[in-house]
């Protein structure tokens, strides 16, 4: 198959990394990909949301599979745009429809499915410009810190957690009086604070049977002691050492499976993978949030646990057929350790010279932020490179990537010298 894969991150480069292994992948394109995917495939200079650039590309080369990514193009609707084109309508895209993108792009419609099909999630109620005043009220009932979530997508900035209450007032009228996050945050959710241990948990569905793929644990926060500023995330572990057989029967049977059967009664059309955030209070999981798509760094430890073909579960999940597939896991632990340019995720420089890749064994290099200029790779955004290793458990996994990490070197870099140490 010839296959287009939207995106340009550490998640791409591991699903493109994962994807080539398959014998059933024998062309594979990534638009706009990164130095890594363009090691290893062929880097179309395409924005994943430009989708008449991409049905253009997409006739041209008779692609015969389109797997996304990010969230943009599906929020936007690439699934829709392509089941709606008569040229278009016969290739299967990896990702749910627009409105089962909704779990994603807005918080309100999350919670109202969560509500409905009786999923387990904090206490919750929404508010625009003309009732901010009753949401000011709505937080004198609560207890801190108190949570605040813009509605539509803000590029992972859009929620707040406070601790004083005339500063939670504020920060809503801030949201929806002075759009602080633009039409994202015309509508905001205040929901009651959850307090326990995250966690993701992963599933691909073809929208009627789902295979969970392995747990994993991100680092959001920039410092050490999970301390500063949120980021994208900084480094990742799977499995969850703490998400033991009770917890993850828990999570199927009051989460995965009526989040799946309430997709379906809904009549929301979803072939793709539902990441779904976590938090563990007191052994009782709670769902915090959906994504429409897998995590990053997450997939830099979830997919290079798969034992399966990456593209024979797609095909199956296109045809509606993922219940006529098995899903093997190695029972190794995966780690990674992200490594970003100094002063992310503020302001940071780019084009930095990347050294020593080629010296790196026994841990996988995923390329983020990264681009080829010349014969050299140089650095291209905030995240710059994932370092991936295998271990008989995390610690050992965590070691040999610290370890390859020492090779490494590019200006500015910076990276947590304490991922999984709250594990220990
Ligand atoms: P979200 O984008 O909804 O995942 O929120 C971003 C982060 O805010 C999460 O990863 C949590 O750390 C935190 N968070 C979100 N909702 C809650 C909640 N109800 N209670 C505690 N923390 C929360």
């Amino acid at each position: 198959m010839t296959i287009l894969l939207l995106g340009s991150g550490g998640r791409e480069h591991a699903f493109a990394w994962k994807m080539l292994q398959s014998s059933l992948c024998t062309k594979l394109f990534v638009a706009p990909g990164n130095a890594g995917t363009e090691s290893i495939a062929t880097n179309v200079n395409i924005s994943p949301t430009d989708f008449d650039s991409i049905k253009t590309f997409v006739l041209q080369e008779k692609i015969e599979m389109v797997v996304v990514g990010p969230e943009d193009p599906l929020v936007k609707g690439i699934f829709d745009f392509f089941a709606n084109d008569n040229d278009l309508k016969n290739i299967p895209v990896i990702g749910p429809s627009k409105k089962g993108s909704q779990l994603e792009g807005s918080k309100e419609f999350a919670k109202e499915f969560l509500v409905k099909h009786r999923i387990p999630t904090a206490a919750y109620d929404s508010f625009t410009k003309e009732t901010v005043e009753k949401g000011c009220r709505f937080l004198e009932t609560l207890q801190p810190p108190y949570v605040l979530k813009a509605d539509g997508l803000a590029a992972g900035k859009g929620v707040l957690i406070i601790q004083d209450l005339a500063e939670a007032k504020d920060e809503l009228r801030n949201m929806l009086v002075n759009e602080k996050f633009g039409e994202a945050s015309s509508k905001v959710v205040i929901e009651e604070f959850l307090d326990g241990i995250e966690l993701s948990c992963f599933v691909l569905t073809d929208g009627k049977s789902y295979k969970i793929l392995p747990t994993a644990k991100d680092y959001k926060r920039i410092g050490e002691g999970d301390t500063g500023l949120n980021t994208g995330g900084m480094g990742a572990i799977s499995p969850v050492p703490f998400a033991d057989d009770i917890l993850l029967e828990k999570i199927e049977t009051r989460i995965v499976k009526p989040t799946i059967e309430g997709l379906q009664k809904d009549g929301i059309v979803y072939k793709g993978f539902v990441f779904i955030g976590l938090i563990n209070v007191k052994g009782e999981p709670i769902v915090i949030e959906y994504n429409v798509r897998m995590g990053d760094p997450e997939t830099e430890v979830v997919i290079p646990r798969l034992k399966s073909d990456l593209v024979e579960l797609f095909v199956a999940v296109a045809n509606e057929k993922l219940d006529e597939v098995s899903l093997e896991i190695d029972s190794r632990s995966a780690t990674t350790i992200v490594l970003v340019s100094g002063g992310y995720p503020e302001d940071f420089e780019k084009g930095k010279v990347i050294s020593g890749i080629e010296n790196v064994t026994d841990s996988i290099v995923f390329h983020a932020g990264t681009k080829a200029d010349n014969e050299f790779v140089v650095s291209n955004g905030g995240r710059v490179l994932a370092v991936t290793s295998y271990g008989n458990d995390f610690q050992e996994a965590i070691k040999k990537s610290y370890q390859n990490i020492e090779k490494l070197h590019f200006d500015t870099m910076y990276f947590r010298k304490d991922i999984g140490f709250d594990l220990l």
